[in-house]
C-alpha cells in the first residue's frame, strides 16, 4: 500500500548527529506502508547544542514519538518526563513515546538484543556465561537485559579499564546473583574467559568498516560458543569472519537493529510491524 500524508498523519522520527545514514526511516516506513497505517517517519539531524531546543520542538509539534541515536541517548535523560525502569539501568534512552503530553523516555536495544539472539543463534540465557568486549552505551544494554534474563557470569573486557571497572560495580551491585569479572582485551587475560563462555558479543564500534581488534585470537573459544557482534556494516566483520573460521555459530547486529525498531514501532503505534519485515527490508538495502 502506497504511503499517503494527510492533516491526520502522525509524525515518528529518529534524532541524532549524523543521522543521514540511519536505516531507521526505511525500515519504519516500509512497515507503516505494509500496514496502511497514517503515519510517517522522517529523520531529523539535532547537533548536541541544539537538543534542549529541539525536545521543546518537537513536543509543540506534537510528534507521537521518536528514536534517539549517537550522540544523544545519555544526554536526553534528564529532558524527560518519565523514563521506564530498562532505560534508567542502562542509563540511556533509544525511544521517546508522547503519552498525554509526556515524553516518555524507553530503552528497546536490550529487547533487540536478547530476540537477535535467540532467533539468529538460539541463545538461552538463563545460567550463561557471557564475554561482553566493550564498556560504553551498548554495553551498558547489553548488561542490563543479559542480568535481567537470568545469565549467571558476565565477563566485562574493555580497552580502558577504569570504564570497565565503573560498568561492574555498578551492576554487582544491582545483580547480587550474576557473578562479575573485569578484563582487558589483551589475550593473556581472555583466554582463560574465553575458555568457558557460551557467548561473546562484541559491543565496541571495532569491526565497523572493517576494522579489527590487535591481536585478538578466537581459537579458545569451546565449540558449543556464539559470537555476536553489534556492528553489522560490513555484515562479516573481522570478528565474525574469524568466527567462522573457527567453525563457532555467529550473527551480526542486524537482527538487533530490526528488533529495537519493532519494539519501539509497537510502542508508537499500539500494532505489531509484519513478523520479519524490518530485518528483509534491512537485508535489501545491504544487498543494494
Ligand atoms: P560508546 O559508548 O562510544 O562505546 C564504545 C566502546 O568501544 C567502548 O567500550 C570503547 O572502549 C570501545 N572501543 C572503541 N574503539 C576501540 C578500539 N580501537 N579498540 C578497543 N575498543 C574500542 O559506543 P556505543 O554506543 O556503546 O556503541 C558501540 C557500537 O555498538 C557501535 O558500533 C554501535 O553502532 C553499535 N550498536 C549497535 C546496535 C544494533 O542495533 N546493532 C545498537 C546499539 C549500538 P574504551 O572505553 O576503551 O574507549
Amino acid at each position: 500500500m502506497k504511503m499517503k500524508i494527510t492533516g491526520k498523519t502522525q509524525v515518528l522520527g529518529i534524532i541524532g548527529h549524523p543521522v543521514e545514514h540511519s536505516l531507521s526511516p526505511a525500515m519504519h516506513n516500509t512497515a507503516i506502508e505494509a500496514l496502511g497505517i497514517d503515519y510517517v517517519y522522517v529523520p531529523f539531524a539535532v547537533e548536541p547544542v541544539n537538543l534542549s531546543t529541539a525536545l521543546k520542538g518537537l513536543r509543540v509539534l506534537g510528534v507521537r514519538g521518536f528514536n534517539v541515536t549517537i550522540p544523544h541517548k545519555s544526554a536526553i535523560l534528564p529532558l524527560l518526563d518519565k523514563v521506564s525502569p530498562e532505560a534508567e539501568l542502562c542509563g540511556a534512552v533509544n525511544t521517546v513515546c508522547r503519552e498525554n503530553d509526556l515524553l516518555i523516555g524507553y530503552n528497546t536495544d536490550g529487547t533487540g538484543l536478547l530476540k537477535s539472539l535467540r532467533e539468529d543463534l538460539g541463545f538461552e540465557p538463563v545460567g550463561a556465561t557471557v564475554l561482553v568486549l566493550g564498556a560504553g552505551g551498548a554495553a551498558r544494554g547489553a548488561l542490563a537485559s543479559l542480568c535481567n534474563a537470568g545469565v549467571s557470569r558476565i565477563v566485562i573486557a574493555n580497552r580502558t579499564l577504569e570504564r570497565g571497572e565503573i560498568l561492574v560495580e555498578r551492576f554487582r551491585g544491582l545483580f547480587r546473583n550474576v557473578t562479575f569479572h573485569l578484563s582487558t582485551l589483551d589475550m593473556k587475560q581472555l583466554e582463560g574467559y574465553m575458555k568457558t563462555c557460551d557467548l561473546l558479543i562484541n559491543t565496541t564500534s571495532v569491526g565497523m568498516n572493517g576494522s579489527s581488534f590487535e591481536g585478538l585470537d578466537l581459537s579458545p573459544i569451546a565449540s558449543h560458543a556464539l559470537v555476536y557482534d553489534m556492528v553489522y556494516s560490513p555484515p562479516e566483520t573481522p570478528l565474525l569472519a574469524a568466527a567462522k573460521r573457527n567453525g563457532s555459530a555467529h550473527a551480526n547486529g542486524l537482527g538487533m537493529l530490526a528488533a529495537q525498531g519493532e519494539a519501539a514501532f509497537s510502542i508508537w503505534t499500539g500494532v505489531e510491524s509484519p513478523p520479519g519485515l524490518m530485518k528483509r527490508r534491512l537485508l535489501e538495502m545491504f544487498a543494494a
